[in-house]
């Protein structure tokens, strides 16, 4: 089955509306004439709203990099997915291993956040990954198995036509640590024969697995080979127009 790649840009906690608009019209200009593929960006939340203008007609879409469970209510600094619809976010990224590591989210509340995306109709970007102490532990398939199986606990075949996995080793976000392509492929594999064996084939094969960790485009050149890899996020290398575009296009 054809997957059309996508590539995400997670800004985190980087731009203030200025810097994130002036990135934005670098990546629309380079971006113009690139065919088959999907290209979103995760600014903060402070920057979605004027990013979801300047991106309003583009073919550049957007994700906010965390939501909450609830739609409104008594929750002190937390963000709904309603309001992320309301200012035309399309995507949203759950349980990304910083959001895990800083501030408390467990598996639990990951597929609370999933289901509440889904029934908004806010694509998910369901992150997850092992330790460093988990890979040489020989935990990996364990770790991703137990997360895949909580994170997506009540979902049904229908929820996963717009879903996208992303495979993230947390000893390879933002420490230039690359996973060689061979254990990129080994857990892609792993996380769809899981997905085949819970759900079916046409549902495993039809959707999105990312890799993040690291991209830079040397490596992005590399994974490009990869038969399970649908894309990349991306973050630090995402903060830099020429090097972004460089990853898209390879
Ligand atoms: C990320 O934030 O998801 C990420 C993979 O970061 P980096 O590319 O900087 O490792």
């Amino acid at each position: 089955m054809e997957r059309t790649p996508l590539i995400v840009g997670n800004w985190k906690m980087n731009g203030t509306i200025t810097q994130t608009l002036l990135l934005i019209n670098e990546l629309l200009q380079m971006a113009q004439n690139l065919k088959d593929i999907d290209i979103v960006v995760a600014p903060p939340f402070t920057s979605l709203y004027s990013a979801s203008i300047a991106l309003q007609d583009s073919a550049i879409g957007l994700a906010a990099q965390n939501m909450f469970w609830e739609h409104e209510g008594a929750y002190t600094g937390e963000i709904s997915g309603d309001f992320l619809k309301d200012i035309g976010c399309t995507y949203v990224l759950i349980g990304h291993s910083e959001r895990r590591q800083y501030f408390g989210e467990t598996d639990e509340s990951v597929n609370k956040k999933i289901q509440m995306a889904l029934g908004l109709e806010l694509i998910p970007i369901f992150c997850l990954g092992e330790t460093e102490a988990q890979r040489e532990k020989k935990q990996t398939f364990d770790v991703i198995q137990e997360q895949l199986k909580i994170g997506l606990k009540n979902l049904h075949m229908n929820d996963f036509k717009n879903f996208v996995i992303a495979y993230e080793p947390i000893w390879a976000i933002g420490t230039g640590k690359n996973a060689t392509s061979e254990q990129v492929e080994e857990v892609h594999s792993f996380i769809r024969n899981t997905l085949e064996k819970s759900f079916d084939a046409p549902m495993a094969n039809g959707i999105r697995i990312l890799y993040g960790g690291s991209v830079k485009p040397k490596n992005a050149r590399e994974l490009k080979q990869t038969k399970n890899v649908d894309g990349l996020l991306v973050g630090g290398a995402s903060l830099k127009a020429d090097q972004f575009i460089e990853i898209i296009k390879c």
